[in-house]
């Protein structure tokens, strides 16, 4: 795959850009020890819950329990995460293919205002992996360019 050049607002409540820290989740989730989950929002990672056991038991003319679920057609565990707890994160950073891109999302997006004048943006080289939540990229990075802030990116580039 061909190494391109991306921006990205790197929080600084983040652990530094880092090929083996490059996963992404849903905005506002909360990771997993190594990145590679995120804790699933419906059960706040518990895996409790109900589920739908998906068992045939009310139509099995034989009346046998479920062992599963002991024939009440559902089990104790999450619907969205099915018990576990939590999912899996998007492998790459998500990131913007020109600063035009990473000037819209930070500026006339749902994410206007999230960033302040001295958040880090990260131009950098990498590998895309994928695409993220809000369609944009996932990219791993190979090596940085430049870092900046958001003031001084937006002077350059807006
Ligand atoms: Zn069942
Ligand atoms: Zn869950």
């Amino acid at each position: 795959m061909m190494m391109a050049v991306f921006y990205r607002a790197h929080w600084t409540d983040c652990p530094p850009l880092d090929a083996n820290a490059a996963w992404s989740a849903p905005w506002g989730t909360t990771y997993g020890p190594d990145g590679s989950t995120y804790e699933c929002v419906a059960c706040d990672g518990t895996g409790e819950g109900r589920r739908d056991c998906s068992c045939t038991h009310r139509y099995d003319p034989s009346g046998r329990d479920c062992d599963r679920c002991d024939g009440t057609g559902y089990l104790p565990e999450c619907e969205s995460c099915g018990g576990i707890g939590h999912h899996p994160s998007i492998r790459g950073y998500s990131c913007c293919e020109t600063p035009g891109e990473l000037i819209d999302y930070l500026t006339y997006s749902a994410r206007d205002g999230v960033a302040d004048d001295d958040t880090p943006v990260i131009i950098f080289e990498g590998e895309r992996t994928g695409t993220g939540i809000d369609g944009e990229p996932t990219v791993v990075p190979t090596r940085t360019v430049q870092v900046t802030t958001w003031a001084d990116f937006r002077a350059k580039w807006a």
